[in-house]
């Protein structure tokens, strides 16, 4: 649509106080002076977790817990206003839209405790209300700096289908409401700050895209909007070779393609939403992931082709909160029909599976779900299954939630030799078990499943056995190595 468009989106940590959201300001500011802007924001830190604490809070009756985290929210709101707004009637305006937004979620909690039931529904309408504070408080940070800028509720731009809690975006239809409402601000130079996460069915229903969607409704928009580029801010220096958190070794990676940026999100990388690339990829729009504590900080480049690298492996994932599902037994073999039974009764649970393994004598075939979705699944199995369980064709139907994902990822992984025998190797000398293995024909990845309270060791081992962390190899300079694996 634009000359020069930046789609910048800022994450929780990067919005978490006053302070933070003055950073963002001056870095949404700092870009105007080479092109246009549209802010997209989550809430502030901690804010959608207590909101959704609230809702299952009230879901239980509890309405004294739903009164004490309203109020922390009401309080940790107000501060930043006090702190971010010198004009009174802009603070006095702001706070009465705090105090309709904390009015709203206090009766959608009311009524759901007099129903004692959450829908998911409702648990979209109490979710989102930490963007639509944040949104309000960015734009009025930059307009305290003297730019023009307006809070765009995302129901008014993002138009998705009706799967609450994991809506999905309608790109012709969100590319013409985007124009229609953000073009003509952009055209009297005016920043949209557009609330994250949220989305509205095409008759104007809310919905929410998952938790950590932001990430999506940047590149969402970005698309609809045809922008030249899209800033995650968040609160690393980039996409690292593995969670820092996990592994304080980590390197940040200069540039990687949209798959391997797609493959580390899909496995647990908290970096990204799982599906940010998507709506990117075939545009071949660039995407940054940079630091809001440190502009300075050039971030990682994430495009269709990423830095070319000598290595195979670029960065390791880790995945847990997921659940094993084995169905087995000796009769399954050569019984036509059991993986298709499977799958459906997945399906039917409304289960995305995210990993699948079959043993190769056929006795068994085990599947990995999220685990929030694994009762709904067994249930399902368990019915698409009864005679089969009855006549002893299928023996046990099992459940092992005490497991973690494990994905090796990287592009030049492909046609590498000897990947999968370094990785069995390198657990196999510390006498770790590996549970499955997954490798996709893409082979972007390799997937490993093993006992959950192993998960940091592994990632270590592997982040060690394919040289990722901050050490020269014995061979060749810092220089040249880093640049080899596309790391600063
Ligand atoms: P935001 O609030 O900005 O959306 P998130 O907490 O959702 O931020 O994501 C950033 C976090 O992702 C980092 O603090 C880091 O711990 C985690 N993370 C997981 N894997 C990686 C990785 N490969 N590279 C960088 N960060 C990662
Ligand atoms: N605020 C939402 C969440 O916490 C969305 C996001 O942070 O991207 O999940
Ligand atoms: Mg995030």
């Amino acid at each position: 649509m634009n000359d020069n468009l930046q789609v910048m989106k800022f994450g929780g940590t990067s919005l978490g106080d006053a302070e933070c959201i003055r950073r963002a300001a001056d870095i949404v500011a700092r870009a105007t002076r080479d092109g246009l802007v549209v802010a997209v924001v989550s809430a502030m830190g901690g804010v959608t977790n207590r909101l959704i604490q609230a809702a299952h809070a009230s879901a239980l009756g509890d309405l004294d817990a739903v009164s004490g985290l309203t109020a922390k929210l009401r309080q940790e709101h107000q501060a930043a206003i006090e702190n971010l707004v010198s004009n009174a009637d802009q603070r006095v305006q702001l706070a009465a839209e705090l105090d309709q937004i904390v009015e709203e979620v206090t009766s959608l909690c009311r009524g759901t405790a007099l129903l004692r039931e959450l829908t998911p529904r409702t648990l979209d309408a109490i979710s989102s209300a930490g963007e639509r504070f944040s949104a309000r408080l960015l734009a009025s940070a930059l307009r305290e700096s003297g730019f023009n800028a307006e809070a765009v509720e995302a129901t008014e731009v993002i138009v998705t289908d009706n799967h609450s809690g994991r809506a999905e975006p309608m790109i012709p239809e969100t590319r013409e409401r985007a124009t229609a409402r953000l073009a003509p601000l952009l055209a009297k130079r005016s920043i949209p700050v557009v609330t994250g996460f949220i989305g509205a069915t095409v008759d104007g229903r809310l919905t929410t895209l998952g938790r950590g969607g932001s990430d999506y409704s940047a590149t969402i928009l970005g698309a609809a909007l045809d922008a030249n580029e899209i800033i995650i801010w968040t609160d690393v220096d980039g996409v690292l070779t593995v969670d820092p958190k996990l592994v304080p070794e980590a390197r940040t990676l200069r540039e990687i393609s949209y798959n391997e940026a797609a493959e580390l999100a899909y496995f647990g990388a908290k970096i990204l939403h799982p599906k940010t690339l998507r709506p990117v990829s075939e545009a071949g729009i660039p995407v940054w992931i940079r630091n809001s504590f440190s502009p300075e900080r050039s971030g990682t480049k994430i495009t269709a082709t990423g830095h070319p690298t000598r290595r195979g492996v670029k960065a390791i994932t880790a995945m847990t909160n997921v659940t094993l599902i084995t169905v087995g037994g000796r009769g399954i073999v050569g019984l036509p029909g059991v993986a298709a039974k499977t799958f459906t009764a997945a399906a039917n649970a409304g289960t995305n599976v995210l990993l699948i393994s079959q043993s190769s004598s056929g006795n068994d075939i085990c599947f990995i779900v999220d685990s929030g979705d694994s009762a709904r699944t067994i249930a399902e199995l368990r019915a698409a299954f009864a005679l089969d369980l009855a006549h002893k064709e299928v023996e046990h139907i099992t459940v092992n939630p005490d497991i973690a994902i494990v994905a090796v990822v990287g592009d030049r992984m492909r046609g590498t030799p000897g990947i999968a025998g370094r990785t069995f190797s390198a657990l196999g000398h510390r006498g770790i078990n590996i549970i499955a293995i997954a490798q996709g024909s893409s082979e972007y990845n390799l997937s490993l499943v093993i006992e959950a309270r192993l998960m940091r060791d592994v990632v270590q081992a592997l982040h060690s056995e394919f040289g990722l962390e901050r050490r020269a190899s014995r061979f060749e300079s810092v220089e040249s190595e880093r640049a080899l694996a596309g790391v600063y």
